[in-house]
């Protein structure tokens, strides 16, 4: 088993379509001011933010010089050109990003944003110097009908190798130097429902044998594996133990700060 305390934990906040400018300034005083009172065990924690593109400035702006980062919800997969609505790993790099969602199960329902695409958005981040948190899970259906490994394992492929062996740009996930994973049962998301710890552990202990399989196991022991489905406070403790659970990707409950920052301390504190 790969040792947890050789990866940092990363606790992120993704704020999907919410907040508005003012919202962010508020968010990010208080963060701020929160990680300053925390003493104990916050070195191990890596606290990342996803606002949406038009809040990315002000959260640069705010965040500038602290220990927090920031990313982009989403990007194209070209470097520039005639895409109109769409944001390149370039522009993401412009306002300070150092991270970018890849493939969210909203994009992935929402604009029908496929596997390789997804691994496509991966490379391009990369070449703008970004890191994508790559996010893959199953849906309830897939789940009951016990395709839960299969739906991982062709999301993870896809998402390191996209259009398979032999395509371009695809090299068997070594241009993906640096990049996590966002574990996400689509079921959990936003629901209320989340997974027990137990069901979680399963699908990253999963997700990190393939890994190593992929691309050795050094490589495999030293990526981030986050978990995202309902993580709040009162249920951070539980989630954060198992071994190969290494941070939160967090919606609803990193909206209000007090929230984040509690879910932020348990990580900090836990074993
Ligand atoms: C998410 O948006 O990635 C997420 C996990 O949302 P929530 O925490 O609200 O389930």
């Amino acid at each position: 088993m790969s040792d947890p305390t050789a990866r940092p934990r990363v606790i992120a906040g993704n704020w999907k379509m919410h907040h508005l400018r003012q919202d962010a300034e508020r968010f990010c005083a208080r963060l701020k001011a929160g990680l300053g009172e925390k003493t104990a065990g916050e070195g191990r924690v890596e606290v990342l933010l996803f606002p949406s593109f038009t809040l990315l400035p002000t959260v640069a702006r705010q965040l500038a010089g602290s220990a927090v980062g920031w990313g982009g919800q989403d990007l194209h997969p070209a470097e520039q050109g005639a895409h109109t609505g769409d944001v390149s790993g370039a522009q993401l790099a412009d306002v300070g990003c150092s991270w970018v969602l890849c493939g969210h199960s909203e994009r992935r329902q929402d604009h029908r944003e496929g596997d390789d695409l997804v691994g496509h958005k991966a490379l391009a981040a990369r070449r703008s110097g970004l890191k994508p948190m790559i996010c893959l899970g199953e849906t309830a259906a897939e789940r009951e009908a016990g395709q839960t490994f299969a739906v991982l394992e062709r999301q993870l492929r896809a998402a390191l190798r996209p259009g398979g062996e032999s395509a371009e740009g695809g090299d068997g996930g070594e241009s993906l130097d640096a990049f996590a994973l966002a574990y996400e049962p689509v079921w959990a998301i936003g629901t209320g429902a989340t997974a027990t710890p137990e069901l979680a552990q399963e699908a990253h202990a999963f997700l990190r044998r393939l890994l190593g399989d992929l691309l050795g196991e050094a490589r495999a022991g030293g990526t981030a594996i986050l978990y995202g489905g309902s993580v709040k406070p009162g249920n951070a403790a539980e989630l954060i133990a198992p071994a190969d659970i290494d941070g939160f990707l967090i919606g609803g409950a990193s909206l209000d700060p007090d929230s984040f920052l509690d879910i932020i301390g348990v990580c900090g504190t836990a074993a």
